[in-house]
């Protein structure tokens, strides 16, 4: 097992599977940036199925044992279930899980199911038509992604956690809705502070809605009481209704950051490890694997990246490194 200079371990891979996107949330791939002009990643820049699967078993040499998949968007990613199906046979993985927003799921939700994928987060910020599509930027409405939720239930892919960004006066408003929408259902909800990740969203400090303001908010309609975590460096923090009726999660990552129990790596679609998703740069595996390097050598530059890992950028926020350059949440997938 490796650990780093904080002792904590590497237990977890996201894997972004590609960069691009058929949203553009403006919280995330404001359109301003991310428009006509923007540099997508050409084909051949992607990793390739077989380099993500030799990488992700190096890491579960190193001790990693649940992967995530994610973008961009990664049911983009032609054959994606074929990738699923290789993740799913690499010794030591227990739990493979996959974020997505949604619109695909009705097409994909059975392959994906049978190709070994256990669940899905899917991310919706409001079922308030006109702030959904303002959101997202490119007009779709929440129907969509309903169905896609529901395609994913029906599949086994449940229960399913859904996710929704919290920024002030854009869809602050209809957090009670949303849980009071999936109350009952199985699925967890979970409201997520609005980050300053990346350099394009223009964050601000005044757009992020506390999560002990979320939590006040719900619970003056459904009454809530805290659960204890499910395990340790669980992000979210958990609250069941007291009336049995269910639980949601808020991931308070700005008021009360959880960089202690870290242990996520980031695999960004054209292979650079990240050890933080707020870090500016990303260390070259794919250079490695094309020039040849076996599973010894990438297992030593990983081990080596993970031993000198010293990122707590949550915990610093409030400090000097806010200006820093940082990587885009659309490139490593949140
Ligand atoms: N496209 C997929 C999706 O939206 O679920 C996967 C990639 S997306 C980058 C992963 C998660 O990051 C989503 O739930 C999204 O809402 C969240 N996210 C993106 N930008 C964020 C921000 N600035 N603050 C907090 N969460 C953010
Ligand atoms: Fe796309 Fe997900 Fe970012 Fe929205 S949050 S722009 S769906 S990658
Ligand atoms: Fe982990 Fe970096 Fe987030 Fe802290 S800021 S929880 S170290 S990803």
């Amino acid at each position: 097992m490796v650990s780093d200079t904080r002792s904590r371990p590497l237990r977890d891979l996201r894997i972004s599977v590609t960069d691009r996107c058929n949203f553009r949330c403006t919280y995330c791939m404001p359109k301003e940036v991310f428009g006509r002009d923007f540099h997508f990643l050409p084909a051949r820049e992607l990793l390739t199925f077989e380099e993500i699967e030799r990488l992700a078993r190096v890491f579960a040499r190193l001790g990693v044992e649940k992967l995530r998949v994610t973008g961009g968007e990664p049911l983009l990613r032609r054959d994606l279930p074929t990738l699923i199906s290789m993740l799913s046979a690499i010794p030591g993985i227990r739990d493979i899980t996959l974020t997505t927003n949604g619109v695909l799921l009705p097409k994909l939700a059975p392959a994906l199911k049978s190709a070994g994928l256990q669940r899905v987060t899917v991310s919706l910020d409001s079922l308030d038509d006109a702030v959904f599509r303002a959101m997202n930027d490119v007009d779709m409405p929440v129907a969509r992604v309903l169905e896609g939720i529901d395609a994913a239930a029906e599949a086994g892919l449940g229960p399913i956690k859904i996710n929704v960004v919290v920024k002030r006066g854009v869809n602050d408003a209809g957090l009670v809705d949303v849980a009071g929408h999936f109350r009952g259902s199985r699925h967890i909800v979970r409201f997520i502070e609005y980050m300053d990740v990346g350099t394009t969203n223009g964050w601000r400090l005044d757009d992020v809605v506390p999560a002990a303001e979320i939590v006040r908010a719900i619970d003056a309609v459904f009454p809530l009481e805290a659960l204890a975590p499910n395990y340790r460096g669980e992000v979210a923090n958990r609250y069941r209704y007291k009336d049995g009726s269910g639980e949601i999660g808020v991931i308070a990552s700005v008021t009360q950051p959880f960089c202690g129990d870290c242990s996520r790596a980031r695999l960004s679609s054209e292979g650079l490890l990240y050890t933080c998703l707020f870090a500016a740069n990303g260390r070259d595996l794919r250079a490695l694997l094309r020039a040849g390097a076996g599973d010894d050598e990438l297992a030593s530059f990983i081990e080596g990246a993970w031993h000198v890992r010293d990122d707590r950028y949550s915990e610093l926020r409030a400090r000097e490194t806010s200006h820093l350059p940082k990587v885009e949440m659309s490139h490593i997938g949140g």
